[in-house]
């Protein structure tokens, strides 16, 4: 009986060689063929599909929706994992005023313009100053209309009236939440300032022009975290913070090439801050903002308390003092992060497509197949798959050729699959196939766990 992997990649018994099946390795260039992976895999559907689907809300798939836990528990962690650093769950919706005190109400709009021709619709401060003062739409050269402003909150009415009374928002930042819960998450806690509290959860923004894919959606997820300083401290902490985030993207393995920092000039600066920064990354679509660290100065604490009438200052019982702390902001998009990841991996050769994902973020980190359906095979294969379960998050395959299945699991982004054939049953050595090179290497069964493990603690992603 053939022993060897019923495909074009060869088994050996130490690492063989990259194999690339074809040409020179591509990054992704079309938004379209990551979209079409996504549904065929399972990572992200198309909203309400068979209805047609919503524009610009999407639904994660069972691959999706443990790539976005995985994104999420990284950031959780990163943060929480910090003695200065606790977490809340704020809700959805807020009294109304504090859309009012953030300026929301009065502020959140974005100049909107309209093509007279083709009805395309734009943000007036994205499209080319040139085109903007000449009124000449980028997409057909029709006429626009003139920016008319248009608030991005989505409305809804709490209690059984529909009048203006009982209109509440769908918050469109998790800060908010955070800055609210500033006294009490200091006293419940006993944090001291220098401190800062963290928040995973959804926002909602009725986005003039959402697309890209999940880049830019109605609905999406944020990763804040508020870091509440002594006035005085804040340029030192917005420094650290700065570092603190960009390791972060760099440690998931997005490379170092694609992403930058961009200074908010005096013409992007809100009128409250005193610094800003955005992560961006290179998209197929250019460079674009994947996070925001930013120095807020007293400002949302300032308006809370102006707002509310109640008290925000804190109390340093060391000096005495009394005072409204400054609040360093990180607001990274969960989805976006979560696309940039998408994007990042991407790999296409001419003939194979996988996603070279870092093992912390891959939906599975380990696939196991028999070789053949054969009963002594699939029997020896559930076991190695149920040891490799209990310390990973594991898959296996059993159908269709042993190329197909490698394939598949590539175009996921599982790191290591794992092979069963008759040499196993004699030799308990099974095949250890590496996605990235296809390199295969014969290793005793029993120390797929520690071997696997090693592996991913030495990941040769950018070491930071
Ligand atoms: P833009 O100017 O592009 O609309 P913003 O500067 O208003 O974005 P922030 O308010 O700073 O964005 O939001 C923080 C983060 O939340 C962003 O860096 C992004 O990752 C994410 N985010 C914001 N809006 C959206 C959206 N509509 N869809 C997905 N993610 C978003």
């Amino acid at each position: 009986m053939k022993s060897t992997p019923e495909s074009n990649e060869s088994q050996t018994s130490s690492p063989s060689a990259p194999q690339s099946s074809s040409g020179a390795v591509q990054n992704l260039k079309d938004m379209a063929d990551l979209v079409s992976l996504c549904k065929r895999r399972g990572f992200v559907f198309p909203s309400s599909e068979v209805y047609g689907g919503i524009n610009a809300c999407w639904d994660y798939g069972p691959l999706g929706i443990e790539l976005k836990r995985n994104v999420k528990e990284l950031w959780w962690k990163a943060m929480t994992d910090r003695e200065d650093v606790e977490g809340i769950d704020a809700a959805i919706l807020m009294h109304p005023r504090v859309w009012e005190a953030s300026g929301h109400v009065a502020g959140f709009v974005d100049p909107m313009v309209d093509c007279k021709k083709c009805k395309s619709r734009f943000r007036a401060d994205k499209i080319d100053a040139e085109a903007l003062a000449q009124k000449k739409c980028p997409e057909c050269k029709g006429e626009l209309t003139e920016p008319r402003q248009f608030n991005l909150m989505f409305k809804t009415h709490m209690g059984p009236l529909e009048d203006s009374a009982s209109v509440v928002y769908l918050r469109p930042e998790t800060a908010q939440g955070i800055y609210v819960n500033f006294l009490n998450v200091s006293q419940s806690s006993r944090q001291k300032v220098p401190f800062g509290i963290s928040q995973i959860g959804k926002a909602f923004r009725n986005e003039i022009t959402p697309g890209n894919f999940i880049f830019r959606t109605r609905e999406f997820e944020q990763m804040e975290m508020q870091f509440f300083v002594k006035p005085g401290t804040d340029m030192e902490w917005f420094e650290r913070w700065k570092e603190i985030r960009i390791k972060w993207h760099l440690n998931n393995g997005i490379r170092k090439e694609k992403l930058r920092f961009h200074e908010h000039g005096p013409g992007e600066l809100a009128h409250y801050a005193k610094a800003a920064f955005d992560i961006e990354y290179e998209f197929p679509f250019g460079w674009q903002e994947l996070e925001g660290i930013h120095n807020r100065s007293d400002f949302d604490l300032g308006r809370h308390q102006q707002f509310s009438g109640k008290k925000l200052e804190y109390y340093d019982e060391e000096t005495k003092e009394r005072y409204l702390p400054y609040i360093v902001e990180t607001s990274a998009g969960c989805d976006r992060t979560l696309l940039v990841a998408l994007v990042d991996a991407y790999r296409f050769d001419g003939d194979r497509t996988w996603l070279s994902l870092h093992p912390n973020l891959s939906p599975y980190k380990v696939a196991v197949f028999p070789l053949m359906k054969k009963p002594e095979l699939v029997q020896y294969s559930d076991k190695v798959y149920s040891e490799l379960k209990k310390r990973f998050r594991a898959t296996t395959d059993d159908a269709g050729s042993i190329g197909k299945r490698y394939r598949r699991q590539d175009e996921i982004g599982t790191p290591f699959g794992v092979t069963i054939d008759y040499d196993t049953l004699t030799q308990h050595t099974v095949t250890l196939r590496h996605r990235d090179t296809m390199a295969q290497e014969r290793i005793p069964a029993e120390r797929l766990v520690d071997f696997i493990s090693e592996k991913f603690q030495n990941w040769n992603g950018p070491a930071v």
